[in-house]
């Protein structure tokens, strides 16, 4: 069977699902017709009783018939044209779409569930925004706060001119300048975010040697692990460097983020070490591990995000923004590389994230 035949059959189909409108319509035109002409037949016809009751139920039947069939195609016609109406206004774009016949209002009516649950798409994730939007600010609003009105509670008591101790004035100073960092780099890490978030953010690729990088983290985080109590160990001797093809200076604050992350929830007399495998494809492995109090798998899908936090109040006393993975996971996504992170409470986490295999002899040319 061809399609062609299949759809004649469909609308003449179509006819035997009764159109009560038209049914209705067609019963009312008969029966006036019929009436019309029994009072005919009696005024001016010379017809009996039985031949008026043939001839009436006669017309009546026939009048029925072809009235329902012209009503029904009619008033089929009128329904596809407004359809096209109600489509074009729906679709205005859509200009080569139209009903032609009334097997095309199955597809319409598919169309229009599309059009349906695409809409309700859209809305679903215009809320989401939103509500993404609200949070963010709130966040914002509520991780400023805190340092500012610790810097205006101080400077509000040192005007005040009650304190006059020199070494007090000197503390106070000092908590004030805390602040101020605070909300410096809360700022500035927001700024990194958002530039990253908008495509503004440029890397620099170029190949260098990883294992240097390392070791100038470590040198640079050397006494804030001395103070931790805390060793930093790279889990092995790399006589020969190992390069990799990234923007250096992002990457360099990716480990020191991660590592002062070991830092900061690692416990006394803790390990923090790093390694570097080789894998396939091209592709280096950086791991940065730690025995600290480690994190509860309900938190790792959440972890990157912005803010997030494992525990509210847990963190703000070690003074991170909640930003730290956040801006990790931003630069190592620049790179289009992967990160990764395992975890367990009171036995450690480990992050590790992988990078391009450098060129040397494109470190010569460089
Ligand atoms: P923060 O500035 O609060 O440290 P981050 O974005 O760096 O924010 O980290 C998010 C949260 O992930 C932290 O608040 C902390 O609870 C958890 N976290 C990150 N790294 C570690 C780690 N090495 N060990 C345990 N918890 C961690």
């Amino acid at each position: 069977m061809d399609i062609n035949s299949f759809n004649l059959k469909e609308i003449n189909l179509s006819i035997l699902k009764l159109n009560k409108v038209s049914f209705y319509l067609s019963i009312s035109i008969s029966l006036f017709c019929v009436i019309v002409f029994i009072i005919m037949a009696f005024m001016f016809l010379d017809l009996n009783g039985e031949e008026i009751f043939k001839f009436s139920i006669f017309s009546f039947l026939s009048i029925l018939i072809f009235s329902y069939i012209f009503l029904f195609y009619r008033f089929e016609s009128l329904v596809i044209i407004r359809l096209n109406e109600i489509y074009k206004k729906l679709l205005p774009t859509s200009s080569s779409y139209e009903i032609k016949k009334p097997s095309d209002i199955d597809l319409f009516t598919n169309n229009l569930k599309k059009i349906n649950s695409d809409k309700n798409l859209e809305i679903e994730m215009l809320k989401n925004q939103e509500n993404y939007r609200k949070e963010f600010i709130g966040n914002i609003a509520h991780e400023l706060k805190t340092p500012l009105f610790t810097i205006q509670g101080y400077i509000l008591t040192l005007l005040d001119g009650g304190v006059t101790d020199k070494e007090i004035i000197k503390k106070y100073l000092k908590r004030t300048s805390k602040g101020v960092e605070r909300l410096t780099y809360v700022v500035k890490d927001l700024d990194l975010i958002t530039k990253f978030e908008s495509g503004m953010a440029n890397l620099e690729l170029k190949t260098f040697d990883i294992v240097f990088t390392i070791k100038n983290v470590f040198e640079q985080l050397e006494m804030r692990a001395k103070k931790n109590n805390i060793t930093l160990k790279i889990n092995d001797e790399y006589f020969e460097p190992i390069y990799v093809y990234a923007d250096e200076e992002r990457i360099q604050q990716v480990i020191t983020n991660l590592i002062i992350n070991s830092l900061k929830y690692g416990v006394d007399r803790g390990v923090t070490e790093v390694s570097i495998d080789s894998l396939k494809k091209g592709k280096i492995l950086i791991r940065i591990s730690d025995n600290g109090e480690g994190i509860e798998q309900k938190h790792l899908p959440r972890l990157f995000e912005r803010f997030y936090r494992v525990e509210k109040t847990r963190n703000r006393t070690l003074g991170g923004s909640g930003l730290g993975l956040s801006i990790v996971k931003h630069i190592i996504d620049a790179h289009n590389e992967k990160i990764f992170v395992e975890s367990q409470t009171n036995i450690g986490s480990e992050f590790s994230f992988t990078l391009p295999k450098g060129d040397k002899t494109q470190l010569i040319q460089e």
